[in-house]
């Protein structure tokens, strides 16, 4: 990828994140009665009012979304990138985030495409119902990002019990929003970490900063990979804390459960990253569906 398809895909986003907030306001203006007369309002005073009148009106619709407690952010969403607002050009220069954006793309696997619209629960024969829950539950997670109570996603169940399909499900929504999601295996996830630790070369931490700037992202399978002495834990622990921090998004699927988890990384790992209150776990119990 060149950086001129790293812009395009930018705008492209920006355009997506931009059609789904005036879908969710049309939507909130058919729905309360107040907010669409605050909305005419605004749009008299832009109109035929004065400068002042227009502040006025505005500020009455924002007091609306408010006591409606409804979030404006949904609405007008904040850029990704606060130096060029997301039009990827800075200072006459393709802006830093086209930069990351290549290197992004570089290390990108494809996201294996399962949907919410064409996912078939009744797959789940023995529990059906866990699963209508953890699909809803992640509905919801996608209709609030990125402003949701949990930041640390943790899908955990035997092999074949969905959890790369509900991962997959997520990701290809929030993509769909435009936003700039990662899916990686954990053995490739394993492999860029090894790569910024063993090499010197300056474009090395191209790789490793994608990672920990993507919006959401998903580690598969952890624990199918082999760990690296001083790069698989420490790697793990640094990236999830880092994207933490910045509030960023991570989901990570797994066949092994709390404790399998803590003998495999360590107690610390677990406690910070998958214990706490930023963490959300779904068991997707011990049926295959591939059977
Ligand atoms: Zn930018």
């Amino acid at each position: 990828m060149n950086l001129k398809s790293a812009y395009n895909l930018i705008i492209a986003e920006k355009k997506a994140r931009e059609g789904i907030a005036e879908q969710k306001y049309r939507k909130a203006l058919l729905t309360y009665p107040l907010l669409l007369s605050a909305e005419k309002k605004v749009r008299e005073a832009i109109l035929d009012g004065t400068e002042k009148d227009i502040a006025l009106a505005e500020k009455n619709k924002r007091e609306v979304i408010i006591a409606l407690g409804l979030d404006e952010k949904e609405f007008t969403p904040l850029p990704v990138c606060e130096k060029c607002g997301d039009s990827g050009i800075f200072e006459g220069n393709y802006c830093e985030c086209v930069k990351k954006r290549m290197a992004k793309e570089s290390i990108n696997s494809p996201i294996p495409p399962f949907t919410f619209e064409e996912s078939d629960l009744s797959l789940f024969r023995k529990d059906k119902e866990l699963a209508e829950r953890a699909y809803e539950t992640m509905r919801i997670f996608c209709a609030k990002f990125p402003h949701t109570k949990n930041v640390n996603l943790l899908f955990i169940g035997n092999a074949g019990t969905g959890k790369t399909f509900l991962a997959s499900c997520v990701a290809n929504e929030l993509e769909r929003q435009g936003r700039n999601v990662l899916f990686l295996s954990a053995f490739r996830f394993n492999d860029i970490c090894l790569k910024y630790h063993t090499s010197f070369d300056n474009a090395r931490t191209d790789g490793l900063n994608a990672v920990i700037d993507a919006e959401l992202l998903v580690i598969d399978d952890l624990g199918t990979e082999s760990i690296l002495k001083n790069v698989t834990k420490e790697y793990l622990y640094t990236v999830i804390s880092e994207r933490m921090n910045a509030g960023r998004h991570t989901i990570i699927t797994t066949n092994l459960n709390e404790s399998m988890l803590e003998a495999r990384y360590g107690e610390r790992i677990v406690s910070r990253l998958f214990t706490t209150r930023a963490c959300l776990t779904l068991a997707l119990t011990g049926e295959d569906l591939r059977r």
